[in-house]
């Protein structure tokens, strides 16, 4: 799933190749993935790209004039991505028959495909006159990275809540832009268990985390920035340090990444930076074996 630093290298890319162009077409091959039905989708057909931003994990392309608002805004879930096209190809696109969910072309010939592969389809496509019409956007925590998340902004983000920090880092009202993938490089930067509850974190380890949050952040956009679509999945693994890692080699320490499940997925960490050397319990698998 494409997070916060990927999310924003698609907008960054987007906004330098799109602000200015005319939508010439839209298809929608996916009557699943278009969440709205008012403004209708073919109200972005002539309609003039302002400028590219991020939501969270949400990309929004502002197509509005002064007096009439207009965004398209997705979410890219899972498993969609974004394929560009300098010369957008004239193939008819067979709805059901195809990855790709929506299709939309600019003046100048070039476009872009968002695509999802497998069967579960979470991909999500909304046109609105405004973004925090999103269900989504609207719930969303405070950016990581905007100037107003400061240190004590976080720790009163943590302040009493009896929940695991790993879940805490990547629930999207709580802080906007964290998945499981970056939540596990954070909390192996801060050296922590994410386990960890949040309330019980001294000052002195939310500050820890609070750094250890903006460093990884930070590099990882600025490692994803200036990077076509198509090179960056690829740079955010060769990013991870543990995630999506278990078995091999913790670059710090030299420990075995392990791997448990949390929630609807798996996490991974390393014992000896974060847990003192003793593997976290595997509750399913443990389950499992009594
Ligand atoms: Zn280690």
């Amino acid at each position: 799933m494409p997070e916060m630093p990927e999310v924003q290298g698609l907008v960054d890319f987007l906004h330098g190749r799109t602000t200015g162009l005319e939508i010439a077409r839209v298809t929608v091959a996916s009557f699943s993935a278009l969440k709205t039905y008012d403004p209708p989708v073919h109200a972005l057909q002539g309609a003039e790209i302002r400028g590219v931003t991020r939501r969270g994990k949400f990309l929004d392309m502002d197509a509005g004039t002064a007096d009439a608002p207009l965004h398209l805004v997705f979410h890219l879930a899972k498993a969609g991505w974004l394929r560009w096209y300098d010369a957008l190809p004239g193939t008819l696109i067979r709805p059901g028959k195809t990855p790709i969910a929506l299709r939309l072309g600019f003046g100048d010939g070039s476009g872009f495909d968002l695509t999802e592969a497998g069967t579960k389809k979470s991909l999500a496509v909304y046109v609105v006159r405004d973004p925090d019409d999103v269900p989504g956007v609207a719930r969303l925590g405070p950016d990581p990275l905007s100037p107003a998340f400061t240190l004590d902004a976080f720790a009163e983000l943590l302040r009493g809540r009896r929940t695991q920090i790993k879940g805490v880092l990547r629930d999207q009202a709580t802080i906007a832009g964290i998945g499981n993938a970056y939540s596990d490089e954070i909390l192996h930067a801060a050296r922590m268990s994410p386990y960890a509850l949040a309330a019980n974190l001294s000052d002195d380890e939310v500050a820890h985390l609070y750094r250890a949050m903006q460093d990884t952040l930070t590099d990882a956009v600025a490692e994803a920035s200036g990077k076509p679509p198509a090179d960056l999945k690829d740079a955010k693994r060769r990013g991870m340090r543990v995630h999506g890692r278990a078995g091999q080699v913790c670059p710090v320490c030299g420990d075995t990444v392990r791997s448990v499940f949390f929630a609807d997925n798996s996490l991974e960490y390393c014992p000896t930076c974060q847990t003192g050397g003793k593997p976290l319990a595997d509750r399913r698998l443990s389950r499992l074996l009594k």
